[in-house]
């Protein structure tokens, strides 16, 4: 893509440049909270049509990325720890964090986290662990990936998209991709339930086949390393969703997580977590729901401010595109993410 492309470029810049190495110290904060999805060999090299890649990385990376935090100085901590910290304090830190709870966590992750004696927290949410949830993204990709055409009413219109290539391809997920994001959640269930059942994908099956089951989930969580934190029940865009329906997912996804295994979790992570899916309102409810941190997906270092924030917590993607220990190198400086958020330490607002 084009961004990636762009971004890739601006990063090779910083690095090359010295900027990073000689600007970064005012940038760099407290410590990061890194943001992972799928870990698993040959995650995110997929060649061609594959949009979900930027959400996978391979274990070699994770292995990779821990070994330079150790080498850098970093102590590797967990959330608590964490929030301990931006009261000022130690030395940097690194936490680890993966989104919804895959079975490639407990594949290929843990026993990465495990050699490192890293600490790490997954986010379930319990409708992904029930096999139950319609993961959108990733049926939408399969549909385009599989049909030569899609045909989808979507907005008011009727749209028939050719993908036989790979061109076509993305072209029709850059068509689809936000208006079904954008969608109100229980409708966006619906429609994809009905798309997918019209070009021939199982979206129940591709749940199970990617989510860790609930004895999966007690198994990791017996792992000292391990904590587990909620992602609401249905991986809902919490902002888009009424006060009184925003909060029970907040609450009921934590108390079926201790249903399950036996203790309430304290960490939160906001679906998608963007500008568009969490808000102050949203990280008041967390404060609610009676969390003691949550995480968007809004880009950024934790800096002692944070701690007024520990609901508004910004993370640093481990992303597919970028499986380069230079661009990480040059992301903890914080200068890209300084220049991204205009020099403010906190994007905690709209
Ligand atoms: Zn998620």
């Amino acid at each position: 893509m084009p961004s990636a492309a762009i971004f890739k470029t601006t990063l090779d810049l910083l690095y090359y440049s010295g900027a990073s190495a000689a600007l970064g110290p005012a940038f760099a904060g407290s410590g990061a909270i890194f943001m992972l999805h799928h870990v698993f060999p040959g995650g995110g090299f997929a060649p061609g049509f594959a949009p979900n890649r930027g959400l996978e990385i391979t274990p070699d990376f994770l292995d990779q990325v821990i070994g330079m935090l150790k080498a850098r100085g970093f102590d590797l901590v967990n959330l608590d720890e964490a929030a301990r910290r931006l009261n000022g304090g130690g030395r940097r830190f690194a936490v680890f964090t993966l989104d919804d709870g895959y079975r490639d966590n407990l594949v290929h992750a843990q026993p990465v986290f495990a050699r490192h004696g890293c600490p790490y927290t997954v986010y379930v949410a319990p409708a992904i662990a029930d096999g139950t949830c319609e993961l959108w993204w990733r049926g939408l990709e399969l549909a385009i990936a599989r049909n030569n055409r899609v045909e989808a009413a979507i907005g008011g219109e009727k749209l028939v998209l050719p993908c036989a290539s790979d061109a076509e391809k993305w072209q029709a997920w850059h068509r689809l991709y936000w208006p079904v994001r954008l969608l109100e959640q229980h409708e966006q269930r619906r429609w994809i339930s009905s798309f997918c059942g019209n070009h021939g994908i199982d979206l129940m099956a591709l749940c199970r086949e990617a989510a860790m089951t609930w004895d999966e989930i007690r198994q990791i969580s017996r792992d000292p390393l391990c904590t587990i934190g909620a992602h609401t029940v249905n991986h809902f865009n919490v902002k888009a969703l009424r006060p009184d329906e925003a909060f029970d997912e907040l609450d009921l996804s934590a108390r079926r997580i201790a249903e399950e295994t036996g203790k309430r979790p304290q960490h939160f992570a906001f679906p998608y977590g963007d500008e568009t899916s969490a808000g102050p309102r949203d990280f008041d409810l967390a404060r609610k729901a009676g969390y003691a941190t949550a995480v968007t997906t809004r880009k950024g270092m934790l800096f002692p401010a944070h701690k007024d924030h520990l609901t508004a917590l910004p993370r640093f993607s481990l992303a597919g595109e970028y499986q380069n220990i230079r661009y990480v190198e040059t992301l903890l400086s914080g200068l890209p993410f300084a220049l991204l958020n205009r020099f403010k330490p906190l994007n905690v607002g709209e």
